[in-house]
């Protein structure tokens, strides 16, 4: 019994059956008596399609005005997934990121969280509410949205285990773990059941978008363990985490 923190991707959030599922994974790790807080990516391919729609209008769009439409996925998964757990009977409320604040540099695009205020999350947890946090975005200190990067969810997630110092933290996508290669490109890549700090990020910087990289390098910086699990397969996946070698 603790906080929990529960990530999934947008392929794990992409329509309203999978929705269902994520609630599944949320309801039985509640109902254990834990503390809930979620951190959703925008459905499917949302922020893809975003993109293609600013480049119909230009190559070159203000910093400024480029993170507040690609931040707009997300604020869809958080208010979709909160009502289907009030569905469900659960109290459950959305957060986006200027709302707690989740406050980043002004690197427009690539920010860095620099601190995130807990107050709100915490009042939720300790009214039993289920708690669900927009990934990917923060705010300037002077009001301006920005988003920390493509895939940038995950940094989201390892930094509100960090600052709420949960009892665990899971990053829930569609491959079962990490794996030596890309599963989806080569079939004899083999899954790790754990893996170093540092071998993630190398892995992650050469492409291996199962983590960000800055999820990975805030991770070893707070000693917050990553355990990578298949939103629909069971298994025990991968821990990502201080080791030795
Ligand atoms: P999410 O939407 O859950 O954030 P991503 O698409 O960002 O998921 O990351 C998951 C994908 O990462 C997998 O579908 C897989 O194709 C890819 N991937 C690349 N390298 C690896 C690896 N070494 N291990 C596992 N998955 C990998
Ligand atoms: N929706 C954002 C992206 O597509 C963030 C994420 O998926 O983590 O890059
Ligand atoms: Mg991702």
């Amino acid at each position: 019994m603790g906080i929990i923190i529960q990530k999934f991707g947008g392929s794990s959030v992409a329509d309203t059956e999978k929705l269902l599922k994520v609630c599944e994974h949320i309801t039985k790790t509640y109902e254990k008596g834990n503390k809930v807080v979620v951190v959703v990516s925008a459905q499917g391919k949302t922020t893809d399609k975003l993109i293609e729609e600013e480049l119909e209008i230009t190559n070159t769009p203000s910093k400024r005005e480029h993170d507040v439409l690609v931040s707009v996925g997300e604020q869809i998964t958080i208010s979709k997934l909160a009502m289907c757990l009030n569905n469900q009977g659960y109290n459950a409320i959305s957060y986006l990121g200027w709302q707690l604040p989740i406050i980043t540099n002004d690197t427009h695009g690539n920010s860095n969280i620099i601190k995130i205020n807990t107050d709100k999350i915490l009042t939720q947890l300790n009214k039993n509410n289920i708690v669900i946090v927009a990934g990917f975005q923060g705010i300037t200190k002077d009001g301006d949205i920005t988003t920390l990067g493509r895939g940038g969810s995950d940094t989201t997630a390892v930094a509100l285990a960090a600052y709420l110092k949960a009892d665990k933290l899971y990053i829930y996508t569609d491959v079962d773990g990490v794996y030596s290669e890309d599963p989806n490109t080569n079939s004899k890549a083999i899954k790790l059941n754990e893996i170093s700090y540092n071998k993630m990020i190398n892995m992650s910087k050469n492409g291996a978008k199962v983590l960000h990289t800055k999820c990975v390098e805030l991770a070893k910086k707070y000693n917050v363990p990553i355990h990578v699990k298949s939103t629909f397969k069971k298994g025990t996946g991968t821990i990502v985490k201080q080791l030795l070698s």
